[in-house]
């Protein structure tokens, strides 16, 4: 978003300002100033992860959180992710970023772990950390350190990811499988990319788009496509998790197609690690 490089220009220093050319567009200027405030929000400490609970339908216990990632710039409005993801993407910046919310989900996982509340904690993966090539070592070294049980670990990652990557990617997942990390397909439907691959990689979970969930009480063919999708995942032993429920309407549809599984608005915000203590110390005390 413009308005945030802009203000990080002014707060960089001079010295930025010798890279913008006449020949640059406004675009390429503002990517490149977002792009050095990305690079020193990981050092400044400017980043925090808020959890979003995943229930199950049929009790309205919580099953898992979803750790998604929050920035703060100093003196400014949070900035959500679909704001910087996609330049920390493209500039390899997303490798680091995405290294500290491994290490920090992990790490608060343990505490909940240790505190007796044993929940899955499901991390969002870029193309460009699970292509790299020390990326299951990594992992392997983060769930040691942490000590937290991998089973209650899950990295959600894109068809895309899938897709594009086939070789590589089989070969990672797999790894990430041997560790006893499970493997969840965000966005699901989204990805125009056929199904085959479902039974080839080592999936536990597909969370079905949100935009699939919207009109699920008034568009027949989103019905037809949620319905389709829990069988095909049931028959093939793998859980469901819609995305994006917002009425209760939508939530009784979803259990009447036999989905069981859901985060969203309706449920639970994404919010602090203190506001999830909060949630689950109200709901221990409501048992
Ligand atoms: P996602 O992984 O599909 O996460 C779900 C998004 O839907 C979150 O947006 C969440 O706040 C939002 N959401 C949850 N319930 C509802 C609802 O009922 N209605 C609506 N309209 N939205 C709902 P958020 O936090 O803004 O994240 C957006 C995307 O940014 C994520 O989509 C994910 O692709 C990416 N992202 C977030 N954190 C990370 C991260 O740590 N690493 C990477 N690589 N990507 C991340
Ligand atoms: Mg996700
Ligand atoms: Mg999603
Ligand atoms: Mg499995």
């Amino acid at each position: 978003n413009a308005d945030t490089a802009m203000y990080h220009a002014k707060d960089s220093g001079r010295g930025n300002f010798q890279f913008f050319t006449p020949h640059m567009n406004v675009a390429a200027q503002q990517r490149l100033m977002l792009e050095n405030a990305l690079r020193r929000a990981i050092d400044n400490g400017e980043f925090e992860l808020h959890y979003q609970p995943i229930y199950d339908l049929r009790d309205r216990s919580i099953t898992g959180l979803e750790a998604l990632l929050r920035w703060h710039p100093p003196g400014r409005d949070s900035v959500p992710p679909s704001d910087f993801i996609p330049a920390a993407e493209e500039s390899g910046l997303i490798v680091p970023i995405g290294e500290w919310v491994l290490r920090e989900a992990l790490k608060q996982a343990k505490a909940w772990q240790s505190a007796g509340r044993p929940l899955f904690i499901a991390v969002n993966v870029s193309a460009s950390q699970l292509a790299r090539s020390s990326f299951v070592e990594r992992l392997r070294h983060m769930l040691h350190h942490t000590g937290i049980d991998p089973a209650l670990v899950e990295l959600e990652l894109t068809e895309r990811v899938i897709v594009e990557g086939v070789g590589e990617s089989r070969s990672t997942l797999d790894q990430v499988a041997a560790l006893g990390v499970g493997i969840a397909i965000d966005d699901f439907g989204t990805g125009y990319s056929g199904l085959a691959y479902l039974k080839r990689f080592p999936i536990d979970t597909v969370k079905i788009d949100q935009s699939f969930i919207r009109d699920l009480t008034v568009d027949p063919d989103d019905a037809a496509i949620v319905t389709a999708i829990v069988a095909m995942a049931k028959s093939l032993g793998i859980d469901v998790v819609a995305e994006g429920v917002e009425t209760q309407e939508q939530l009784e549809a979803l259990q009447r197609l036999g989905c069981h599984r859901a985060q969203g608005f309706l449920l639970g915000r994404p919010m602090s690690a203190r506001d999830i203590d909060k949630l689950l110390g109200a709901a221990a005390a409501a048992a």
